[in-house]
């Protein structure tokens, strides 16, 4: 369905970016797989994809809170197997806290990486899905940055945030065939969650109707639908893939 497409995919190495790339892969986008830190993480998605799948994909190693990192992964990406089709902006972190106990810099941090992350990626690869005159931008919220939560002031704004970028960015670039969308996830089982307290999972469980955590592919399915032709009358708008969460 995305033969030959490009997708970049921030934040690839682990949980639900990894579980995009390999959807992507499946669809047959050429992948490209940023991540900060796990190299073997992200080769092992890397040599999945390209052995087991026969796909093409290729590792970028770059902190998207540093826009000149950024720029050189975006023209390295291009070099390497085109221009960018599809962006998926995942990358994002947690620094949990009480308001009362939550130090400034680690708002901060979690702004750097979570918004100003989008942010970057967004401006290194408009300008090229302008001139092509399509695109597809999918940026990964959460329930919480409509709901809010206890002790996450700093990542809640960051996933509200990325709504109004969304919102923004779908105006600024609709005339030019480029479609913006978000997908705000409830509770999924990967790393970030795994570090929870069992307690706090137990509460998160009770406020699930459907009664179960979501999995990294219940995200990359929703994700695949807003890159695919599919979506194309879709733009400016978040999808919910929560299993009920946000009603209760
Ligand atoms: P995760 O398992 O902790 O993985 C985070 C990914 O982001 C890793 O690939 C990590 O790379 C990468 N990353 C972190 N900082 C980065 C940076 N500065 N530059 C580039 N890459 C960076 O997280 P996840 O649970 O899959 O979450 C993925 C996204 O979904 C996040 O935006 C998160 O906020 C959102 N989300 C998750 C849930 C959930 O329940 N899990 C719910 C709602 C929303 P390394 O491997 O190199 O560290």
């Amino acid at each position: 369905m995305l033969n030959g497409k490009v997708a970049l995919i921030t934040g690839g190495s682990r949980g639900i970016g990894k579980a995009v790339a390999i959807k992507m892969a499946e669809l047959g986008c050429k992948v490209a797989i940023n991540y900060v830190s796990s190299d073997k993480n992200a080769k092992e998605v890397a040599e999945y994809i390209n052995n087991e799948l026969k796909g093409i994909c290729k590792i970028y190693k770059c902190n998207v809170a540093v826009e000149e990192e950024v720029k050189n992964m975006v023209k390295q990406v291009s070099e390497d197997l085109g221009d960018i089709d599809i962006l998926v902006n995942n990358a994002g972190i947690t620094k949990d806290n009480i308001i009362l106990r939550l130090k400034p810099e680690d708002f901060d941090e979690v702004f750097e990486v979570n918004v100003k992350g989008a942010f970057n990626c967004i401006k290194a690869v408009a300008r090229g899905m302008m001139k092509k005159r399509y695109g597809k931008i999918i940026n990964i919220s959460s329930v919480v940055g409509f709901t809010g939560n206890v002790g996450q002031a700093n990542y809640v704004v960051t996933k509200s945030g990325l709504v109004g970028l969304t919102k923004t960015v779908a105006l600024e670039l609709a005339s030019r065939g480029v479609r913006v969308n978000a997908v705000a996830p409830g509770f999924i089982e990967t790393e970030m969650t795994d570090k929870l307290p069992d307690e706090v999972k137990n509460e998160m469980l009770n406020r699930i109707p459907l009664g179960y955590f979501g999995k990294p592919e219940d995200v990359a399915n929703v994700v695949a639908f807003l890159a695919s032709p599919e979506s194309d009358y879709i733009t400016g708008t978040t999808i919910h893939v929560n299993g009920g969460m946000y009603l209760s």
